[in-house]
């Protein structure tokens, strides 16, 4: 299968951009209360305003060189990798493609398919890579992403994302969780297609 793979939030531990936030940034954000996947919404910045505030003064890089790597995630996508095409899928722009490669290497993950997409809108790349299946955090692409190509998505949870869901995307804790329903998808599909 080929499986896109969301990184912020998905492949990178969730509270990461929270803690950045808080550690350098002075915020007092209680992430178990985060409801809000937007950042500048803890702000008094309109979003632009707060992005460009972010590139200017080297945040943007900085919350991404100090972001940690979500639980389990290595030994699952390596596992993944040996009978999947895994490609990595992020509305981070190609601006930060240096510092975002980096990082993957720091933290030994796999690295065949980096598309970085400059906007939270992805249905694009799951059609032109004619993707099997998705993984994200943010309930808006999850959802969008099952509508428009129907294909399932694993949504990680998040206290951000926690809203009702469709049939065909399912919430998740952990990364072993996703192996689980990425073997039993697989199987499922190779009966179908027998
Ligand atoms: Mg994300």
């Amino acid at each position: 299968m080929h499986i896109g793979i969301d990184l912020d939030g998905t492949v990178t531990d969730p509270q990461s951009c929270f803690h950045y936030m808080n550690d350098a940034l002075g915020y007092t954000i209680d992430y178990q209360r985060a409801t809000e996947y937007e950042l500048h919404t803890y702000t008094t910045m309109t979003q632009h305003d707060f992005w460009k505030f972010m590139i200017e003064h080297g945040h943007e890089e900085e919350i991404y060189r100090r972001s940690l790597p979500h639980t389990e995630v290595s030994d699952v996508l390596w596992h993944m990798r040996k009978t999947h095409r895994l490609h990595y899928v992020t509305a981070r722009s190609e601006a930060v493609r240096s510092v975002t490669e980096d990082w993957i290497k720091q933290q030994a993950l796999p690295l065949d398919s980096l598309i970085m997409t400059g906007s939270h809108d992805k249905v694009g790349v799951v059609q032109d890579l004619s993707l099997d299946l998705f993984m994200e955090d943010r309930y808006e692409n999850a959802i969008s992403i099952h509508e428009q190509t129907e294909i399932p998505v694993l949504l990680f949870d998040a206290p951000y994302n926690r809203k009702p869901l469709p049939h065909g995307v399912k919430r998740i804790a952990s990364w072993k969780e996703a192996l689980h329903y990425v073997n039993r998808f697989e199987a499922n599909r190779s009966i179908s297609t027998r």
